[in-house]
């Protein structure tokens, strides 16, 4: 799918909330500045999240309570050996009312359950994106 401005992803990540359900987790893959928080953003919007999404970067993980659920969004790019966080990260995909996104999931990908979803953001010269289910 073919997205070309920051709106369009919102929407993107919108759209998605729909068709996902607690417990579910989501592996976002894509470059720096490709539009995973962006995506996140919007699935949050779409889940009734009043908070406006931020990247996790320094605290690792961001936690949004929603009607029914919470979302957990993790960035393990500052935290190449997640130690600890590995914990807190299993906790949250072990919580049956948990939505949980992990940005740069490497580090922690043998933890990540057989059913987690991919969802690859490819940046292109032009400045669009191409989003991958
Ligand atoms: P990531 O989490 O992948 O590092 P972010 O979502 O934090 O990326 O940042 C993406 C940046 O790119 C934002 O500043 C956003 O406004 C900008 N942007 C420009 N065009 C797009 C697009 N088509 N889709 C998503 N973000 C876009
Ligand atoms: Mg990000």
């Amino acid at each position: 799918m073919k997205i070309s401005s920051e709106e369009e992803m919102i929407n993107c990540g919108r759209e998605f909330a729909k068709t996902v359900k607690a417990p579910q987790v989501i592996e976002l893959i894509g470059d720096v500045g490709a539009g995973k928080t962006t995506f996140v953003r919007g699935l949050a919007e779409g889940l009734g999240i009043k908070t406006p999404v931020t990247s996790p970067s320094f605290t690792i993980s961001k936690e949004y309570a929603y009607d029914g659920g919470r979302l957990v969004h993790y960035d393990f790019y500052r935290l190449p050996d997640p130690g600890l966080m590995a914990e807190d990260l299993d906790e949250a995909i072990s919580d049956p009312h948990a939505i949980v996104l992990v940005e740069w999931a490497n580090s922690v990908e043998n933890i990540l359950p057989a059913n987690t979803k991919r969802i690859e953001i490819k940046y292109n010269d032009d400045g669009t994106r191409e989003v991958t289910l």
